[in-house]
């Protein structure tokens, strides 16, 4: 039989309902009985539109009230020892590691392989046992048979959850599988028992550089699993698996899924000799960005693929689609012509029923879907703001000129500093101050229609004004103006550049409760007027001390947004980055002589196999230095990344030769005197005294002590003092009192230089 389907449909319900519900109970306000009928309704109308749309299966698993990889640490009974639970783990266990206790903190959090969801870390040891945990997975498995679907299971695979667990240093993890297997066992031979046919397992791990020991786990492992009774899918995703292709073939379960949008190039190597028992569900439908699929071109793929496989194909979405917003029709204000390129996860799973309407009845059933999809595409390659001459002619004009300051480092510091005169060990701030009250009420009345623009205006200068005052108090060397007006880093820049759209619920998990609406860039980018200057000016006007321009980078904005598929990353990078090279000269002739281009997603961008690491930082490094490098070689250039795993690419970072860079080390300190004693990075260097996170405030010795180490390895004279990132979520009590701290204490090493 063939089957349309798909790997996983969003949990949080079109409008946040589940992260409503989910934060009431945590405040109490809501009961779990209620938490529970939230739950229940969201995975109901999740699976009613999936049937509605006339797929084949309602995919069951793919719920969870925080993160799908921690509902297996539930399901197998795997939680870490030291939160000591006598019971097995319950909806407030599993909150209680999720989000820590007084007596212990939370699980670690990680990103979910390149894409912005997170999840739990499983903690595992020798000290590990499983058990099945029956209050997990199985009642919605019975919840959706009660409602009259077919049910395919999914749930992330044995071998790719135990390698994103986390175990002390020299543990074999691998160790453990074999217990861990005799829990999905037993697991498999209950969903059998309740008529369950098909279990998919996501095995992401496939596509990264895995270790051979953990290649050749996978045929026993999956000899043992399909033994338990319901046909197995494996399902790969995020990128090709086109090197396994021998060894998923003869793999003991019943079909593989690819992922053909990231990895169109591998199909070949699967459909040749593909074996008759087993199907291939092809991902052809973007699991990971919001626009429309263009119909006629998976079709092209699709009708070879079933001369060859017959109704043994199956169709899909190449990812689950939690990575995308749920329902396009809840956006009311969007430009209408722009939505319709659009397709949330309600529309793509029609877009996945029409490809199997066309593949396995003929296109002329579904001829008025597939001539809409076409229209779209149509529409969407002609409209002028996917096109703009001025842009492309921009970003064809440059040359390697433009991505190269003038002089090298030397001589421009030393221009620097002739401008600046700072002390040794300069302090300064990575941009904002604390977001308080006023001004999120300014902001929230301004939005609302409720204030004026000039009264607007003024509350955010009275905010920069009390900023500069307060800097200027502690004695601060390089101050910031804050970032009173920014709602949020990249938002705020998209608001105020062409080739951008907003959507009103376009939200997406992030991890736990936390949603993000990533904005999205549909056009030709660019910057039609000046973003940040007038702020600049007005808070330079305010200090004789030197003011730091503020703004965020071209590869932060690109993958905090959507971004259009029509064009390859690397050009939307490249123009995004001239818009901001216009930004940054702007801000240079307004008299602002220190500029911080933040770049704190730069390592996101990072391809899952490394053989492909340097082509994306060869052009994200360029992307920064033509945003960097319009300037005058006494115009010091900043940036800002806030994750201290450098180790692995430094040289890159050290390529975007920014005058400073300020980043997020207190964390860790160890990992960064590694780094640095490994690889002597160039330029200047501000690595962050005190973790921001938490209201803490350090003491001063804690800071020294900080800043002594980093003296060990970075010269005195390269050295800056600085936090590990911004403070907006800060009150200003800590802030002052510790950077109170942080100033006597460059202060104090500063007089030990002398
Ligand atoms: N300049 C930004 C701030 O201070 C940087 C934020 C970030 O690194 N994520 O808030
Ligand atoms: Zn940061």
């Amino acid at each position: 039989m063939s089957v349309a389907h798909i790997l996983g449909f969003p949990r949080i319900g079109a409008r946040r309902e589940l992260k409503m519900a989910v934060e009431a109970y945590w405040k109490k306000a809501l009961d779990k009985a209620t938490l529970n009928e939230t739950a229940r309704d969201l995975r109901k109308r999740h699976w009613a539109l999936q049937k509605a749309a006339g797929l084949d299966f309602v995919t069951v698993g793919d719920f969870a009230f925080y993160d799908h990889l921690h509902n297996v640490t539930a399901l197998v009974s795997a939680a870490p020892k030291r939160f000591a639970f006598d019971a097995p783990v319950d909806l407030d266990g599993y909150f209680a590691m999720a989000r820590g206790t007084p007596a212990q903190p939370a699980l670690a959090m990680k990103k979910w392989f390149d894409t912005n969801y997170h999840y739990l870390v499983p903690e595992i040891g020798a000290e590990t046992r499983f058990t099945l945990n029956r209050e997990w997975l199985l009642p919605e498995v019975r919840e959706a048979q009660a409602l009259g679907h077919k049910v395919k299971v999914v749930l992330p695979g044995p071998l790719t959850w135990l390698w994103l667990a986390s175990a002390e240093p020299g543990f074999d993890k691998l160790k453990l599988v074999g217990v861990l297997l005799n829990v999905y066992w037993a697991l498999f031979g209950e969903m059998k028992a309740l008529g369950v046919e098909w279990v998919q397992l996501d095995e992401p791990i496939l596509s990264l550089d895995l270790p051979v020991q953990w290649l050749n786990a996978y045929p026993a492992v999956y000899r043992e699993l399909a033994s338990a009774g319901p046909s197995l899918l494996l399902a790969s995703y995020f990128g090709s698996v086109a090197e396994h292709a021998p060894m998923l073939k003869d793999l003991a379960v019943a079909g593989v899924h690819l992922d053909l949008v990231r990895a169109p190039q591998q199909l070949d190597a699967f459909l040749a000799n593909w074996p008759e028992d087993k199907v291939l569900s092809l991902g052809v439908v973007d699991g990971r960005n919001l626009w429309r699929t263009d119909l006629a071109r998976a079709l092209s793929v699709l009708h070879p693929a079933k001369k060859v496989l017959g109704d043994r194909l199956w169709i899909s979405a190449s990812c689950s689609l939690l990575h995308v917003p749920t329902d396009l029709s809840l956006e009311k204000k969007l430009d209408p012509e722009i939505r319709g390129w659009m397709a949330f996860a309600t529309q793509k799973l029609d877009e996945i029923a029409t490809l199997k309407g066309a593949v396995h009845e003929g296109e002329a059933v579904v001829w008025r879907a597939l001539q809409e999809a076409s229209a779209a595409v149509e529409s969407r390659k002609h409209a002028p703001a996917t096109r703009r001459e001025p842009v492309r002619a921009g970003v064809a004009a440059l040359t390697e000129r433009s991505a190269q300051r003038g002089a090298p480092f030397a001589e421009r510091i030393r221009q620097q500093q002739e401008v600046l005169k700072l002390p040794p060990l300069p302090t300064t701030t990575i941009g904002s101050f604390p977001q308080t009250a006023e001004i999120r009420a300014a902001r929230a009345a301004f939005k609302a229609g409720k204030s004026s623009a000039e009264e607007y205006e003024s509350a955010m200068k009275s905010a920069i004004r009390e900023a500069v005052t307060r800097q200027e108090a502690l004695g601060l060397d390089v101050l910031v103006h804050g970032e009173a007006e920014r709602n949020d880093m990249v938002e705020y820049f998209g608001e105020l550049m062409d080739g951008y759209v907003f959507t009103e619920n376009g939200w997406v998990q992030s991890y736990g409760s936390r949603c993000v609406k990533p904005p999205v860039i549909y056009g030709d980018v660019s910057r039609p007027r000046a973003m940040t200057v007038e702020w600049a000016r007005y808070a330079q006007s305010l200090t004789s001390k030197p003011m730091k321009g503020m703004l965020s980078g071209p590869i932060t904005m690109l993958f905090w947004s959507f971004v259009r598929d029509d064009l390859p990353r690397s050009e939307v990078a490249m123009q995004l980055a001239l818009a901001l090279r216009q930004e940054v000269c702007d801000l240079e002739a307004a008299g602002i002589k220190v500029i911080q281009i933040d770049e704190p997603a730069i390592r996101e961008g990072l391809p899952l196999k490394k053989a492909a690491w340097q082509g994306y930082l060869d052009w994200a490094v360029r992307a920064f230095q033509v945003t960097a490098s319009g300037v005058r070689t006494n115009t010091q250039i900043h940036t800002h990344m806030c994750y201290s795993e450098f180790n692995d690419i430094l040289p890159s970072i050290a390529a975007m030769d920014a005058d400073v860079i300020t980043i997020e080390t207190s964390r860790s300190r160890m990992k960064l005197l590694d780094a640095f004693a490994d690889f002597k990075y160039p330029n200047d260097i501000g690595p962050g005294v005190y973790d921001i996170h938490s209201p803490r405030v350090p003491p001063r010795e804690e800071m020294t002590e900080m800043l002594q180490r980093a003296l060990s390895v970075v010269p005195a004279a390269r050295l800056w003092v600085n936090p590990d990132c911004g403070l907006k979520t800060r009150g200003w009590p800590e802030t002052e009192a510790a950077l109170a701290a942080m100033v006597a204490s460059a202060r104090e090493l500063r007089a030990g230089l002398n």
